[in-house]
Order: C-alpha cells, then sequence, then structure tokens
C-alpha cells in the first residue's frame, strides 16, 4: 500500500512566520517547536525559520532544545519544562535560557550554576491564574529576592519574566495581564530589569496586541493551524497537507490508504476531504484504509487530501478536529511514522 503523505511546504511556513512578525511587531516571535514541531519535523522547522530570520525558539523540555541548539547554532532557545539536575547541566553547558516556574526549580538552577561556575540565564514564570507550573502570587516576592541574591553572585541572570494565560475569555486574560505587570513591578522594586516579558500564545498575541509583551510564544498560527472555535486568519496558511492515494474503487467509493492505524481518528467519518472531484465526504475509517464517497472518472492512483489549504475542497486540520472536541494540533500530532513526510519548497 502507497504509505500516506504529509506535504509540508516550506514557502507557506516562511510566508506565515513573515506574516507573524509584521503583526506583532515590535514583540519577537518566539517559535514553538513542541511536540517534533506540532508534527512537522524539529529539524525542517527550525532551519526553515533561521532562513526566515527568526532568532528565538521556545522548546518545551531541555532535551529538545539541546536538539534544537545543534540544529540552530547561536539563536536563544527557551525550554520551560522543570527538569532534572543532569539536564539543567546540559542546558547550561550549552546555553539554553531556563523557564522557571518554582522556588524549588530556581533554587537547583543556582546550586548547579555555582558548582558548575556559570551563569545560568533565566525567565521566572509567575502563575497568572492557569495554575500549571509558575511561582503563586504570594510566593513572588521571595522568589524575585532569591533570583536577585543568586544573580548578585553571579550564578543567574534573570533575563526574563513570564506567564502563560489561557486564551479562553478576553476577561480572563485581561486579569492575567494585571497579575504579571503587578509581577513585573514588584521584580522592578527589586532592582531587576528583565528585558523578556512574554504572555502570550498564538491566539492573544495576533488578537489582543495591548497583552503582547517584548516577546511573543507563537506555535499554532506559524504552522497555520488557526484556534478551534476561533475565526479564518487572513494572511495565514497551513503548511501541512494529508495526503493518501486511492488504492480500489468498491460499490462507487474510492478506499484510500490510510486508516486509524495511521493516527486518522476514526472518529471522523462524515468529515469533508478534498478529491479530484472537489469536496466528498470521508464514509468510513477502519484500522487502514478510510472509504470516501466517489467522484465521476475516479480512478486507482488518485489522491486524497485528508486536510489542507482547501486547493481540492479540503479543510484545515482545525476544522476537523472541531468535529471531535479537539484542536488541529492533535490532528496533526498523533499522525504515525508509516505517514511519510515530505517537505515541498
Ligand atoms: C504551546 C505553548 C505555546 C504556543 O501556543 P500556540 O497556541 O501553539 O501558539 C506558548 N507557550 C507555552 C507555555 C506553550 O506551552
Amino acid at each position: 500500500m502507497t504509505r500516506p503523505e504529509l506535504r509540508i511546504s516550506s514557502a507557506i511556513f516562511r510566508a506565515n512566520i513573515q506574516a507573524v512578525r509584521e503583526r506583532i511587531t515590535p514583540s519577537a516571535l518566539m517559535l514553538v517547536l513542541k511536540d517534533d514541531a506540532y508534527g512537522h519535523g524539529l529539524r525542517w522547522a527550525v532551519e526553515t525559520a533561521l532562513d526566515a530570520g527568526v532568532e528565538w525558539f521556545g522548546s518545551y523540555d531541555i532535551r529538545s532544545a539541546l536538539d534544537v541548539r545543534r540544529i540552530a547554532g547561536e539563536a536563544r532557545i527557551f525550554a520551560w519544562a522543570t527538569s532534572t539536575d543532569d539536564e539543567i547541566d546540559e542546558a547550561l553547558a550549552r546555553d539554553v535560557d531556563l523557564g522557571v516556574g518554582s522556588v524549588e526549580y530556581l533554587r537547583r538552577i543556582i546550586a548547579r550554576a555555582a558548582v558548575l561556575g556559570v551563569s545560568a540565564r533565566v525567565h521566572l514564570k509567575i502563575d497568572t491564574g492557569l495554575h500549571r507550573n509558575g511561582v503563586l502570587p504570594e510566593n513572588w516576592e521571595s522568589a524575585v529576592s532569591e533570583a536577585r541574591d543568586a544573580e548578585q553572585l553571579g550564578h543567574v541572570v534573570l533575563v526574563g519574566i513570564w506567564s502563560h494565560i489561557a486564551e479562553a475569555s478576553d476577561a480572563e486574560d485581561d486579569e492575567a495581564q494585571a497579575v504579571f505587570l503587578d509581577a513585573v513591578r514588584i521584580a522592578g522594586g527589586f532592582g531587576a530589569a528583565p528585558l523578556l516579558l512574554h504572555l502570550t500564545a498564538s491566539a492573544a498575541s495576533w488578537w489582543r496586541p495591548e497583552l503582547r509583551g517584548t516577546v511573543s510564544r507563537i506555535g499554532a498560527f506559524c504552522y497555520g493551524i488557526r484556534s478551534a472555535d476561533g475565526p479564518e486568519l487572513e494572511g495565514l496558511r497551513p503548511v501541512a497537507s494529508l495526503t493518501a492515494v486511492v488504492e480500489e474503487l468498491v460499490d462507487g467509493a474510492a478506499m484510500l490508504s490510510i486508516g486509524s492505524f495511521d493516527g486518522l481518528p476514526s472518529t471522523l467519518s462524515g468529515a469533508p476531504v478534498g478529491t479530484p472531484g472537489g469536496r466528498r465526504t470521508l464514509l468510513d475509517i477502519g484500522q487502514t484504509t478510510a472509504r470516501v464517497e466517489g467522484w465521476p472518472g475516479m480512478s486507482v492512483g488518485d489522491e486524497v487530501t485528508l486536510f489542507g489549504a482547501g486547493d481540492s475542497g479540503e479543510v484545515g486540520a482545525t476544522a476537523l478536529a472541531e468535529r471531535i472536541d479537539t484542536v488541529g494540533e492533535e490532528i496533526l500530532t498523533r499522525l504515525s511514522p508509516r505517514v511519510r513526510r515530505v517537505i515541498q519548497e
């Protein structure tokens, strides 16, 4: 059976990056790369983004930050998952910026930096309401105070203050920003003047200019994945499209060489897909095959697009995701290795 293909357009990725940067300037783009660059492939994403002038990369964990370092040379890399001491050592040796969401983690970083005789670049995270890692407001003063003491000793440089917001309602995000700005003000009272202030991801960076900091951490929109239940994005297009070949014709329907084992959720039956005859319905999805409503002149070897930029009637990954109450990112990141990644110019 012909393997399904995830076709990845470097030109669209570069154009999206350009559009995002124009939109958020003077805030700087930090391209978020978690989950193998949202299923697009880390190496390709970093190389293409460097080519497009990206200077900041956001990598969830230190392991993948080190992978980025091997590809990205001198670029700035930010890793925010709390890690082991061994990984901290490697991050410090490779000049990775560390996101720090607890006093316990801060202390371990300070201790490792002291042992290694280096200065750790730290972005301290305030919990602005999501309760997903982050120093609670009531502990913020003492955390900043400890960071400042370590700064005086040369073990850390407090380069940033950051948080993560829900992007679910404007009112909640406004409240989160108030807590964030308060944390920045308190840090200022301790004599800290971090230049890197970052709060927003794709949606808030795009739609809420007043929330943007000096840096914006953006993944989804650069890959052309809009928010679930969010509007279409003017000037951004899906970077990846998923295609499968017609293997067999059965009773007026086309059997495709893709199924749930390839990561295509079986609950997507009934979804629209793109065919040489235009938009058709995905009738059902088995483990290794899927059946699509036929079109005039269909034949074995024809190509069907499961999601993509819409050129043959298909919808985007987020539109598929909305049918099964998930997000577009998940449609991409759950594709199996049998789906061949094909990079296109
Ligand atoms: C995933 C993530 C982002 C990027 O979110 P998008 O909506 O994909 O832009 C930013 N910051 C943090 C902390 C994240 O985990």
